[in-house]
């Protein structure tokens, strides 16, 4: 813009036909499959040598999957852990755990995945909605608002690598006598001031998703406070009821005689997931470290705001979420920088508004805004237990102060894979994006 011959003005935007910073595309994100090798090789070898893909019984003993649920309670520091095939099935359990069903609110943030929601309705109770602070996850005074004689657990999601005031969270729960389940499917290996995410709460679920800090393609787990909730989600995980020491199902035990998912964790998946868990430390700093350099590139943009993180040396660092001043300064910012070069390769999803960061925005949820049945006659919605709650809306509007940051910020992900150059280039494209269009007026010239 202006002219180009004065030495102060600056360099033409890739957006506006100049040459961009970079042309590679940067490193896909999946932090945990970035460090498969021996480990992984060596764990499935030993399954597939024994000929014993299932956990309960086999040609050998099978170790796996007990194996890894040892390591990952210890890991935790909690109690118990149990293995299970999805982090959506991780949710389902732990809230089957708990008893939840018609006549049951439960409450969630607005900035969340469709999988803690769906476990919700699925069941037969109502998502209650909190609004977020800017740490972008529960804002703990609204969710004093939303707390009601009908409130039969709340979970709390610890989003993109992080949490907010999950402490002060887990206080409020236990005052209240109520529940609370830590959906720890985005931050494994997270702490705040050395207590691991997924040790605050009653009950904690995770995903090994591909898109997860650590990964078996698939897989999940509940980590539980007690040994009570610990055997119920064990019996909801399986065919509703427990198994005996043979792995056989045990019919004679009436109390935990219930109706189970088939969400058995097999063999393979242990194998993958344990050695995983092993590395997942170092998967973790090698993300918090990229993100760290990164944002001390930034630190002297006048105007970038980043998501609030109370101790970043517990940030399990897969995503560095920006907040711009305004919507339509988000919109361009994220526009120019893309075609800078700040972009992944096709199958990845990094440096995007966060508006579009499809099901992970509670108004992007279709099932949910029009309050779907589960299955024909079947509507929480529709069920009179839950008279008292159907009023509840999830079109967008619900949630300002969610609806607010989500508008205007964006969201970069930090393969543990970047190099030093990756990162000077990506300060580079902010630099030159901020010369160009500066956030906060007055600082140009
Ligand atoms: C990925 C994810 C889940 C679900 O995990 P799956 O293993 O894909 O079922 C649940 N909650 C959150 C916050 C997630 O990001």
């Amino acid at each position: 813009m202006r002219s180009s011959t004065s030495c102060n003005s600056p360099p033409r935007l890739a957006l506006h036909g100049g040459p961009p910073v970079r042309r590679r595309p940067l490193p896909l994100e999946f932090p945990g499959a970035h460090f498969y090798g021996r480990e992984e090789r060596l764990l499935t070898r030993r399954v597939l040598r024994a000929r014993s893909p299932f956990r309960y019984y086999g040609f050998a003993r099978p170790e796996m999957t007990e194996r890894f649920e040892k390591e990952f309670a210890q890991f935790l520091g909690m109690p118990h852990a149990l293995a299970v095939s999805s982090g959506t099935a991780a949710l389902t359990a732990a809230l089957m755990a708990l008893g939840v069903g018609p006549g049951s609110e439960v409450v969630l943030p607005g900035y969340l995945w469709v999988s803690p929601v769906s476990a919700v309705v699925r069941l037969g109770a109502i998502p209650v909605l909190v609004d977020v602070d800017r740490s972008f996850c529960l804002d703990p005074e609204d969710l004093r608002r939303k707390l009601t004689s009908r409130t039969r657990a709340v979970i709390m999601i610890h989003m993109s690598g992080s949490t907010g005031r999950v402490a002060e969270v887990a206080a409020l729960c236990r005052r209240r006598g109520i529940p609370l389940i830590e959906d720890v499917a985005q931050a494994v290996g997270a702490s705040v001031r050395g207590r691991k995410l997924g040790s605050f709460g009653d009950l904690s679920t995770f995903s090994f998703q591909l898109n997860k800090n650590m990964t078996s393609g698939e897989g999940g787990a509940i980590c539980a406070r007690t040994l009570r909730l610990h055997r119920r989600a064990q019996a909801a995980h399986d065919l509703g009821y427990p198994r005996t020491r043979a792995g056989r199902l045990d019919l004679s035990n009436r109390a935990l005689t219930s109706w189970g998912i088939g969400a058995r964790m097999s063999e393979m998946t242990a194998a993958l997931a344990l050695a995983q868990l092993r590395k997942l430390p170092r998967i973790c700093a090698a993300m918090r470290v990229r993100k760290r350099s990164l944002k001390a590139l930034l630190k002297d943009i006048p105007g970038l705001e980043f998501r609030r993180i109370d101790d970043p040396t517990g940030d399990s660092g897969n995503f560095l979420i920006t907040i711009f001043p305004t919507p339509a300064k988000a919109a361009f910012w994220v526009k120019a920088l893309r075609a800078e070069g700040i972009v992944t390769a096709r199958q990845g999803m990094s440096n995007i508004r966060m508006t579009d960061w499809g099901m992970h925005i509670y108004h992007h949820i279709p099932a949910l805004v029009m309050r779907a049945a589960v299955s024909d006659g079947n509507n929480p919605w529709n069920d009179s237990r839950n008279r008292s709650s159907v009023g509840r809306t999830y079109g967008k509007g619900t949630l300002p102060e969610c609806d607010d940051l989500i508008s205007r910020s964006s969201l970069l992900c930090i393969p543990p894979t970047l190099t030093r150059r990756d990162l000077i280039e990506i300060s580079a494209a902010f630099h030159k994006v901020a010369f160009a269009h500066p956030l906060v007026s007055g600082k140009r010239r």
